[in-house]
């Protein structure tokens, strides 16, 4: 719905009202009331406060007209401190304004990544960029009250080791350069403020329009129950009674009282209807302290990451004997232990969910990788690969962007939503690499190097084993074992095609080492045409086949320009390639 006007607005005047928020300039909430001062056509002055509550007293003293908190974050959850200040303090609620949170890595002109010792941001940003700072493993997290701060501190120190993670507009009021961009662990980084007012407000604030305004409202409340069995149940019921939609819950003990748990709820619906007060009513009934925070203005959600859940559907076969030459225990199937499912980041592989990688043979450039994975997302791929660490035919060949591909496929995996997989050549890069990639590859030539094999059984990432281009079904199950003796139990092998006689194809796609995988062992196998028959135009057919031989997913070359691919060019799919065999596959039942 559109925003109904101010007095002022009508009469075609500006409204100017002083507005608190907690920071300084260049913090999230000095552009959110930014935005939202130009999205209405009114003007803030803005008052800067040091901690939450002083921005509470503000308004209540008369020193603000409006407030402005954080309540929570898509990534980090809760801001307690938010919800606890508005529930604390009697305000009138306005509304909810939801924005995303693009951070930057900031340092002063002349700062490198890899120069950094120290970033300063808010906990809370420190918290959403997670994944990303743990690649970064010599350098100090410092909290500091606000990304404004942060930002003016870094500046004024002038010291190229500091960093500060804070906004583009943070970067620009404070000469700061950028050193790393979509740092927060998911692009759907939202954070939810909330904008009040003192009650009975008068003054500029008295004309701002309340909450009953609008049509779509939504109300936040603090309850607690006793820590019984069914306690929360029966008062999540009376909601659902009333046909009131929870949109978040969120619990914490209750200091100062024994045995009972406090809840935050927001719960669309404004607490003067009728319906909502009745479930109060009913809800007063069945906790022991009931606290309405207020109702306000419900933002519309901005758009996410669409992300289809996956179906789960679990087969126990009974067991079945591997004739097998050497012995493979852990690997083999048997009994309950029919099929494994391995978790890489959101996507599960190996349990009826079909899945499909999609990306460079290499990582080439920013552009190429963060387009690359735009398009599989969109397409519907579910994960992103790239090799950074090439293993070549030639030493004059390219051999990959090493660590500088690494970040970069990070940086594509935090924009896009999607968990990445790369290769991994050697034993010294197998930590480092763990730290950023989600999918750890080992290429079909290292299939047998056995001392990697059991590197990667030892860190806690899944990996995906290739066939060797010249091993037995056999020898690839022997190997997976070496990862999963490790203790390592996340192994998905793949099938990539296999030397023969036959000189058509680049490989030999050995389709029959599916089912022949599916028979002896738990684990998910997936299957690589592209580098299974090497001929674009032959790898949609052989994607089709290798759903319905019973494949658990799929890893497919795709590049922005494939004649351009510094690596693996005649096997490269197009963007519309990509999307029409995605389609395609569409039609063909999943096994499980
Ligand atoms: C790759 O996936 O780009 C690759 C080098 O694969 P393989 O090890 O199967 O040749
Ligand atoms: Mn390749």
């Amino acid at each position: 719905m559109t925003s109904p006007n101010t007095a002022a607005e009508t009469a075609g005047t500006t409204l100017t009202m002083t507005a608190a928020f907690e920071g300084i300039e260049g913090s999230y909430s000095h552009a959110v009331l930014g935005a939202y001062a130009q999205r209405r056509g009114v003007t803030f002055a803005p008052l800067g406060c040091a901690s939450y509550r002083p921005v509470a007293h503000a308004v209540l003293s008369g020193r603000a007209d409006l407030g402005l908190l954080p309540i929570d974050n898509a990534i980090a959850g809760t801001i307690r401190e938010g919800y606890d200040t508005l529930a604390e303090y009697e305000l009138d609620l306005l509304a909810e304004i939801t924005m995303r949170m693009e951070h930057r890595l900031l340092g002063v002109p002349g700062a490198t990544l890899e120069g950094l010792r120290e970033i300063d941001s808010h906990p809370i940003v420190l918290a959403e960029c997670g994944r990303f700072l743990s690649t970064l493993p010599d350098v100090r997290r410092v909290p500091v009250p606000d990304t404004g701060i942060a930002a003016r501190d870094v500046a004024a120190a002038g010291d190229p080791s500091r960093g500060a993670i804070a906004s583009s507009e943070a970067a620009q009021r404070y000469g700061l350069v950028e050193l790393a961009a979509t740092i927060a662990d998911h692009p759907d980084n939202f954070t939810r403020f909330i904008l009040f007012r003192a009650p009975n407000a008068q003054g500029p604030a008295a004309e701002f329009e309340p909450a009953e305004a609008y049509a779509d409202r939504k109300t936040s409340i603090v309850f607690a129950v006793p820590d019984l069995p069914g306690a929360l149940g029966r008062a999540l019921s009376v909601f659902g009674a009333h046909g009131l939609n929870v949109s978040k819950l969120d619990s914490k003990s209750r200091l100062g009282a024994d045995s009972q748990y406090a809840f935050y709820a927001d719960v669309d619906g404004d607490v003067r209807d009728e319906g909502f007060a009745m479930a109060l009513q009913e809800l007063r009934d069945v906790t022991v302290a009931l606290h309405v925070i207020g109702t306000y203005d419900a933002a519309t959600a901005p758009p996410r990451i669409r992300r289809e859940p996956g179906v789960i559907v679990d087969t126990a076969p009974a067991a079945i004997p591997a004739p097998a030459k050497v012995s493979f225990p852990r690997a083999q199937r048997q009994g309950e232990h029919a099929r494994s499912r391995v978790a890489v980041g959101n996507v599960i592989v190996g349990d009826g969910n079909f899945v499909i990688i999609g990306g460079p043979c290499s990582v080439e450039s920013r552009e190429q990788i963060l387009a690359t994975a735009d398009a599989v997302a969109a397409a519907g791929g579910v994960m992103l690969r790239g090799g950074a660490f090439k293993p070549r035919t030639s030493p004059y060949a390219f051999q990959g962007l090493g660590w500088e591909g690494v970040a970069l496929l990070a940086e594509a995996s935090r924009a896009s939503g999607l968990p990445t997989v790369s290769e991994v050549m050697s034993i010294d890069q197998v930590e480092r690499m763990a730290a950023s990639v989600d999918l750890l590859q080992i290429g079909a030539r290292n299939m047998q190097n056995f001392d990697l094999l059991k590197a990667v059984g030892k860190t806690a990432r899944p990996v995906l084993l290739k066939r060797g281009m010249a091993a037995s079904i056999d020898e690839l199950l022997a190997a997976a074992e070496y990862i999963l003796s490790e203790g390592n139990p996340n192994v998905i092998l793949c099938e990539r095609g296999i030397r023969t006689f036959e000189t058509a194809t680049r490989n030999t796609l050995d389709l029959s080492a599916v089912p022949v995988l599916r028979e002896r062992t738990h684990l998910p196998v997936m299957v690589d045409p592209s580098h299974g028959v090497g001929v674009r135009r032959w790898i949609g057919p052989l994607c089709r086949a290798a759903k319905a031989v019973g494949a658990h997913g799929l890893l497919i070359e795709v590049h922005p320009n494939p004649a351009e691919a510094k690596c693996d060019a005649d096997q490269a799919l197009t963007f519309s390639d990509f999307a029409q065999i995605v389609r395609e596959l569409a039609t063909i039942p999943t096994m499980t």
